[in-house]
C-alpha cells in the first residue's frame, strides 16, 4: 500500500477567494509550487463545485463550502446545497455575519443561516470554519461558541472586549496585509495570543500594491508580523505553521 506523502508546508493562506481571480489556475499553480497551504473559500454553494474542480489535483489548496453573509439575502435558498457539500470538504467558509447593513430583516436572515450551519457542524471536531464578523462580532461569538468545529475569525476588527471573548471561546485569528497596514488592526493583532495567529490574504479583495493579494502575499504578512512582534520572520513563519498544524491536526 502506498503511504500518502506528508505535505511539507511553507506558509498558510487561511482565507483566499481563488475562484474570483482573473486567472485562477496561475494562482493555484503558484500556491502549489511554493507549498502554501491555501483555504479556497467560496461565497455561495452554487460555485463550490467549480472551485472544487479547479483544485481537485492540488496538494496544498483546499476548497471550502460557504455562503457569504452579504449574499444570504439573495442566496439563502442555497442553504440545503451547502449541507450536501459539507460532506465533501472539512473547510467551511466564507460564512458569518455582516452588520454593515442596518436592515434588521437581513441581519436576522444572516443569523439564521449561521446558526443553521453551526448546528450542522457543532459535533464535527474535524471541520474548520473561516468566519467573517464585520460589525457583528458579538453575535458571531454567541452563535459559534461551544461548537466542536474549529473557528478562525478572518480579518477580525472587533473591540478589545470582543477579542477577549473570542479568545475565551478558543477561536483563532487569520491576519492579512490590510490589517497590518492599519493602526487599529496592528493594535488588535498585538493583543492576540501568538499561538492563535494564522496568515491569510482575502485576495483578490485585498490589494498588494501591484495588484490583488495572492497566496504568496502571506510572506509579506509574515514579515509584517515579525516587525510587530519583534521576532525574526523565520520564527514567525514557523509559529504560524505550528499554530495551523496544531489547530487543524494536519
Ligand atoms: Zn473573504
Amino acid at each position: 500500500m502506498r503511504v500518502p506523502e506528508e505535505p511539507v508546508l511553507s506558509f498558510v493562506d487561511a482565507h483566499c477567494h481563488i475562484d474570483l481571480y482573473k486567472h485562477p489556475q496561475q494562482i493555484i499553480q503558484q500556491a502549489e509550487n511554493e507549498h502554501i497551504y491555501t483555504i479556497a473559500v467560496t461565497n455561495a454553494p452554487s460555485v463550490f463545485a467549480h472551485t472544487a474542480g479547479l483544485v481537485a489535483q492540488c496538494k496544498y489548496v483546499r476548497p471550502a463550502i460557504g455562503l457569504h453573509p452579504e449574499l444570504v439575502h439573495s442566496h439563502k435558498h442555497e442553504i440545503e446545497a451547502l449541507r450536501v457539500h459539507l460532506s465533501q470538504t472539512r473547510y467551511v467558509g466564507e460564512i458569518g455575519l455582516d452588520y454593515s447593513t442596518s436592515d434588521e430583516e437581513i441581519r436576522a436572515a444572516q443569523r439564521q443561516v449561521l446558526s443553521t450551519i453551526a448546528n450542522w457542524v457543532s459535533e464535527s471536531a474535524d471541520k474548520v470554519l473561516t468566519v467573517h464578523s464585520r460589525r457583528a462580532t458579538r453575535d458571531v461569538i454567541s452563535i459559534l461558541s461551544g461548537i466542536k468545529a474549529k473557528v478562525i475569525l478572518h480579518w477580525f476588527s472587533g473591540t478589545k472586549k470582543e477579542l477577549d471573548r473570542a479568545i475565551g471561546s478558543g477561536f483563532l485569528f487569520s491576519i492579512n496585509s490590510a490589517m497590518l497596514h492599519s493602526e487599529a488592526g496592528r493594535a488588535l493583532v498585538l493583543q492576540m495570543p501568538r499561538d492563535r495567529v494564522l496568515t491569510e490574504t482575502d485576495g483578490p479583495f485585498v490589494q498588494d500594491g501591484a495588484g490583488p493579494a495572492t497566496p504568496t502575499t502571506v510572506k509579506a504578512t509574515v514579515r509584517g508580523l515579525a516587525e510587530l512582534w519583534e521576532q525574526s520572520p523565520s520564527d514567525v513563519q514557523a509559529a504560524t505553521l505550528d499554530n495551523f498544524r496544531r489547530a487543524l491536526a494536519i
